[in-house]
């Protein structure tokens, strides 16, 4: 009796550890998984019914079966559903609009995704989720019209643009150029309305600008930039390095960039000089230049701009300065600004107001001053003695910003004065032109404000 009784608890204590082990075995094995399928739809809200929804279900058992349901004004339609034999990982879906979507009377939609496991958790069920994404139809692309803008642009010159732009959801709004650059756009007097300077770097051959607005649904629209475009040539000036200027001025600036430190050279002194030192020089003036204001703008004036009285024109815009030692070309570079001299330290007064943005040393522009405009309009002021003016300082119309120098890479006492829009730098021969002013801004700025108060 003692045996057996023995013998039958060891029976139900060996049944009870296979219990308990199948248990722990289904528990931590991986066909009896217990996480549902994983769904993620790339979204963000908005559908423009062109582009097919994309989306991605997985699980670490396998697939065993989805259902994409579309729900809209409390109809549902079944835009999706399978069932596989052989379980499914990382299943991804497109699914393309019905046709019925484009009739539908709501724009908000509901796509509903369900999705089941091959685990054999649940009774062999598997696990089970639902997972739902709002979204809004949009197929509207943005409505894009020109207002207003000056008649021609002249290569290395500037023009203004003011247009229309309407969306319930707009997202981007820019111009878009043929060069790579995006003008950045600034609301203009009334909502929906939008202004923006542009500028036809002296280096490029072509111009082209055309708006391009983006909805949040990824609806696109694009109008050109009705410019007539005027050809422009420049000069190009071919200069002997003479060991004078190489020993004198370049010895001198050698000194002081670090880029130059070990280089014994005079040529390749030269070289770092005028290439690399210049594009550093000229990326600060660049970065500083691009920045323009978000905020709304009801009124763009400026004044015709002649910074230097009783000023002589010592170097123009735009010339291609070619640079030759002992008869071999070595360096080039181009002149984006206009030197205007009179007598040694003479008074800088810009005739607009503006906001100073940055006055200090800058490599071959020597002592520079910059000052914004509005509207992403800048002008600079290189090779001053001294500086009257701070960084963050405003400064009124007409006011005395600095005095002219040598400082940086200049030969004589003079004013290098170059006027930038987002970041290029254009002629500044445009804005001293009172005929040119008129026509390309006030003007433009005029009719645009009469055709937007005409609704
Ligand atoms: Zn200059």
């Amino acid at each position: 009796m003692r045996r057996k009784k023995s013998g039958s608890s060891f029976g139900v204590l060996f049944l009870f550890a296979l219990i308990i082990g199948g248990a722990l075995y289904i528990y931590n094995s991986a066909i009896f998984e217990r996480d549902v399928p994983e769904i993620t739809m790339e979204n963000n809200g908005y559908w423009n019914l062109k582009k097919p929804l994309k989306i991605v279900i997985d699980d670490a058992s396998g697939l065993k079966s989805y259902k994409i349901v579309l729900k809209n004004n409390g109809e549902r339609q079944i835009l999706q559903h399978e069932q596989f034999i052989t379980p499914e990982s990382a299943l991804h879906v497109e699914v393309s609009p019905p046709k019925s979507a484009y009739a539908m009377k709501t724009k908000d939609i509901t796509i509903s995704i369900e999705a089941t496991d091959a685990s054999k958790w649940n009774m062999l069920n598997g696990n089970s989720v639902k997972v739902e994404y709002k979204l809004k139809i949009d197929k509207k692309r943005p409505q894009l019209s020109n207002v207003a803008n000056s008649y021609k642009i002249k290569k290395g010159g500037a023009a203004l643009v003011v247009f229309k732009a309407k969306d319930d959801n707009l997202k981007d709004l820019y111009i878009q150029t043929n060069f790579g650059k995006k003008f950045q756009v600034t609301s203009f007097y009334k909502e929906g309305y939008y202004i923006s300077l542009l500028a036809w770097p002296v280096t490029e051959n072509s111009f082209r600008a055309t708006v391009v607005a983006t909805d949040a649904a990824d609806n696109i629209a694009k109008i050109n930039v009705p410019l007539y475009l005027k050809d422009k040539r420049y000069r190009i000036s071919k200069i002997k390095l003479s060991d004078k200027f190489l020993n004198g001025k370049i010895a001198e600036l050698a000194e002081e960039f670090a880029e130059t430190a070990g280089v014994d050279d005079k040529i390749e002194q030269f070289k770092i000089i005028n290439e690399d030192v210049r594009a550093k020089n000229e990326k600060l003036i660049h970065d500083i230049t691009s920045n323009v204001p978000e905020e709304m703008i009801s009124n763009f004036k400026i004044k015709k701009m002649y910074p230097l009285k009783n000023a002589a024109i010592v170097a123009h815009f735009g010339d291609h300065r070619l640079y030759s030692y002992q008869g071999s070309e070595v360096s080039e570079s181009y002149h984006l600004g206009l030197d205007m001299a009179s007598n040694a330290m003479a008074k800088i007064k810009p005739q607009n107001s503006g906001d100073v943005v940055y006055a200090d040393y800058n490599g071959l522009y020597g002592n520079m001053p910059i000052i914004h405009h509005g509207l992403g309009l800048y002008t600079l002021y290189g090779h001053c003695s001294s500086l009257n003016v701070a960084n963050g300082d405003s400064i009124r119309a007409k006011a005395q910003i600095a005095n002219t120098g040598k400082s940086g890479y200049a030969m004589g006492d003079h004013l290098h004065f170059g006027v930038l829009i987002q970041g290029i730098e254009v002629r500044p021969a445009e804005w001293m032109d009172t005929q040119w002013m008129k026509l390309n801004i006030s003007n433009v700025i005029k009719d645009a404000k009469e055709i937007i108060d005409r609704g």
